[in-house]
């Protein structure tokens, strides 16, 4: 029989519950337990609606109250010192000051730093891992809430973050130590754990081993052989269930097949290739998980297709099989039943997290009983009117085939860059800004009272007017010499776009956890990708006709917007990302013909779009770079193409970054002492760079001195000719009254560095 599961759910409740009590608790407003118990009423209601759809196999401990990899950091008791004085004993309060970091009267501690969970949106906390660390099983979560379920009636299948994956994910402070090196000493706690999951009656452990899915050094190869042979080397351990999601396990393949495991989940969605691998001897006697729902994307997922596939499989091995998604499906939002929104018939094609509990339980019934379900039926039509709607819209396509002379500019950067000079007379380190400033408590309101309907179009156009001017003047006032016009009329940088192109939908509760309880609602692209109308260029021309300082279009990038959003799986990437970049690249025209003459498109998910697989990197900057390109390159020479990232890894993309060929890339810089720029002048970065003199994310005014030695430090990499001055990122974050003075230390800097460098 075929059995069916799933990797994780939805943490935030149908009714966003968990991120209220969450915020309720941090303010004050609610004591540990009272957000405790809501908690635990989000997970009742989560084990019960999977029994309700016909899941089998049902996980625990996929629920957290900030994130899975703090959990397993709390778990093994690897709590950095600093966070340890907060209390004398491990407590909720220490684990939010570790999740946010705590400021109050005598302490002031960070927070862990962060990351991006492979290639999800989804943050997890980065463990610090070093030499003096000590392990012991400390919170006994995962033992707790296998327990919680049992009680309600729940037999449920345990999940954590592999050892691997933990120790892969982990940095350390310490030079030349790894922190795979404490293997030996993480080990032991994982053996307790499970040792006690199995005495309380756990079955099965999901052990989630994702870094299976990147390049593995031998070490690391080594390191897997061992740690499954010594986890399930007694007798009382729970079967485990290790799982790998996300993309092929490709080079790893053989490997992760020879682990002494007794069950093994393949993502057969991203890592499609994997179907043929199944039959390998190697993986005789294993229990086979098959991830063949995404986990990952909305859409509804092919029966029929996924129906013939199992059963040409089964036909031939005699592996115990269950069903899965891909992947845990906390990365789609909960119930597509909440949605009014959605633009139809698009409604009808989507699957979120509940709906594909129901087809997982309709393939395993007809797998395991021959009839096919309602559902297929349903299935089928849903399929059928997606494919007619798209080739009629293909059909009706007013986009003409890409020419040559479409992609990249002109004119090679030298020539460009004498007619710009001309044109500009700009200062030597000429200063500006990343294009958003502050989003005070009035802009919110405004916004939304406008999208209430208390206030009409033209009164919000007249208070975005007014905070405009406003900007203006603060600009010229403080002496920058490119100017910005706020951002205010958005209210996201990839929303605000997709709001108004064709081929977007948007839901009203599709949330998504980003970390913690902060949640996004990606829009969704199901279409053809066109530009109806202008969508900035109101504004620009607004702020460029109060002042004679040009004023800087601001754009977000195609591979930015394609990377925010849920899209459409009918055709590559690439080809979505071009239709985007075509949308861009007629607004950037449009800005040059009413007059902007500096535009900048911002990229600050290029990086994060990397394949988790250095092999496939290539193709990926390919096309993202050409997308670039096609955005940026239609303008005249004298028109200046900025760009922004807000990262501060570029070694190993560098060569891309400078095919992009923007005039101008501001980057962040700050926080890294300048370090960054050296992969720029290792490789000779042949253009404009403006490298972040402060950092924005901290509410502290930068002094001057400390901007003039961060200069200091880029002018000895980078000529001073090629470099800008400007923040780290937009300052949308801030208020007023820490932005001017630190505007206004900023152009003392750069006056500074003037007088020594102007001839
Ligand atoms: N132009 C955007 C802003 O200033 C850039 C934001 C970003 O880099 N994420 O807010
Ligand atoms: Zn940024």
């Amino acid at each position: 029989m075929i059995q069916a599961s799933i990797l994780g759910f939805p943490r935030i409740g149908l009714h966003r519950e968990a991120k209220k009590a969450l915020e309720s608790h941090w303010s004050g407003k609610i004591s540990a337990s009272e957000m405790l118990s809501t908690m635990r009423t989000i997970r009742l209601k989560n084990w019960q609606i999977q029994l309700e759809h016909g899941i089998e196999i049902i996980p625990s401990n996929d629920f957290s109250l900030y994130d899975q990899v703090l959990d397993t950091i709390c778990m093994l008791g690897a709590i950095p010192a600093r966070y340890q004085i907060i209390a004398g004993s491990f407590n909720t309060d220490v684990y939010f000051a570790m999740a946010r970091g705590r400021q109050d009267k005598n302490i002031d501690i960070p927070a862990m730093e962060m990351t991006k969970w492979f290639n999800t949106n989804y943050h997890h906390i980065v463990p610090e891992i070093d030499p003096d660390t000590h392990f012991s099983w400390q919170y006994h979560k995962v033992l707790d809430e296998f327990l919680e379920a049992q009680k309600a009636g729940f037999q449920t299948r345990p999940v954590l973050v592999g050892p691997l994956t933990f120790l892969s994910l982990s940095k350390s402070s310490a030079a030349a130590f790894e922190p795979l090196e404490k293997l030996d000493e993480v080990l032991p706690i994982y053996q307790e754990v499970l040792t006690s999951l199995y005495e309380a009656g756990a079955e099965w452990i999901q052990l989630d081993e994702p870094i299976l899915v990147k390049d593995l050094s031998i070490a690391a190869q080594s390191a897997f052989k061992k740690t499954y042979k010594q986890l399930t080397k007694t007798a009382t351990h729970p079967a485990i269930m290790l799982t790998t999601y996300f993309d092929r396990l490709g080079n790893n393949f053989d490997m992760v097949a020879s682990l002494p495991v007794e069950g093994l989940h393949f993502d057969l969605v991203y890592g499609a290739d994997q179907w043929h691998l199944l039959g390998s001897p190697l993986l005789k006697g294993k229990t086979l998980s098959l991830g063949v729902i995404s986990g990952h994307n909305i859409w509804r997922t092919d029966l029929d297709q996924v129906y013939e596939q199992v059963s040409g499989l089964t036909d031939q091995l005699d592996n115990e099989i269950i069903l899965a998604p891909s992947c845990s499906l906390m990365h789609v939002p909960q119930d597509l039943k909440l949605e009014s929104k959605i633009q139809a018939p698009v409604g009808n094609w989507l699957a979120f997290a509940v709906q594909k509990l129901s087809e997982l339980s309709a393939l395993t019934a007809a797998l395991n009983n021959g009839k096919k379900s309602d559902l297929f039926v349903e299935n089928q039509a849903a399929l059928q009117q997606r494919r007619n709607f798209i080739a009629e819209q293909k059909k009706r396509s007013s986009q003409p085939p890409l020419t040559n002379n479409e992609v990249g500019r002109k004119n090679p950067y030298t020539i460009r860059k004498a007619k710009q000079q001309a044109h500009f007379d700009l200062p030597l380190f000429p200063t500006t800004t990343i294009g958003s400033f502050p989003q005070t408590s009035d802009v919110r309101a405004m916004r939304s009272r406008f999208n209430k309907n208390e206030i009409s179009q033209d009164e919000y156009d007249e208070f975005l007017c007014s905070k405009i001017k406003e900007t203006i003047d603060i600009q010229n006032q403080i002496g920058l010499d490119v100017l910005v016009h706020g951002e205010f009329e958005r209210n996201d940088m990839v929303q605000f776009f997709g709001e108004q192109l064709d081929g977007f939908t948007f839901t009203n509760h599709g949330w998504v956890q980003s970390f913690g309880s902060r949640y996004v609602r990606p829009p969704i692209i199901f279409g053809e990708i066109e530009r109806a109308h202008p969508m900035t260029t109101s504004w620009s021309s607004y702020a460029q006709s109060l002042t004679d300082k040009p004023v800087k279009g601001m754009l977000t990038g195609p591979i930015t917007i394609l990377q925010w959003s849920f899209v459409r799986d009918d055709q590559p990437r690439s080809e979505t990302c071009l239709q985007i970049a075509r949308a861009i690249r007629a607004e950037v025209l449009d800005l040059e013909a009413v007059g902007i003459r500096i535009i900048q498109i911002d990229e600050p998910a290029l990086r994060e779009g990397l394949p988790l697989k250095k092999q496939d990197w290539q193709i990926y900057l390919d096309w993202a770079v050409h997308s670039f390109q096609v955005a940026a390159g239609g303008v005249k020479d004298e028109t200046q193409i900025h760009t922004h990232m807000c990262y501060s890894e570029f070694n190993e993309i560098i060569s891309s970054i400078a095919e992009m060929d923007a005039d101008v890339i501001s980057i962040e810089a700050a926080r890294s002492g300048m370090e960054l720029l050296n992969a720029f002048s290792d490789f000779e970065y042949p253009n404009e760079i403006g490298p972040g003199v402060y950092d924005i994310h901290s509410p502290r005014i930068p002094t001057v001195q400390e901007m003039v030695e961060l200069l200091e430090k880029a002018v000895r990499v980078i000529p001073a000719e090629r470099l800008w001055v400007n923040p780290d990122c937009g300052l949308k974050t801030r208020n007023w009254q820490e932005t001017i003075p630190s505007l206004e230390n900023m152009i003392s800097a750069a006056e500074f560095m003037r007088k020594k460098f102007e001839p």
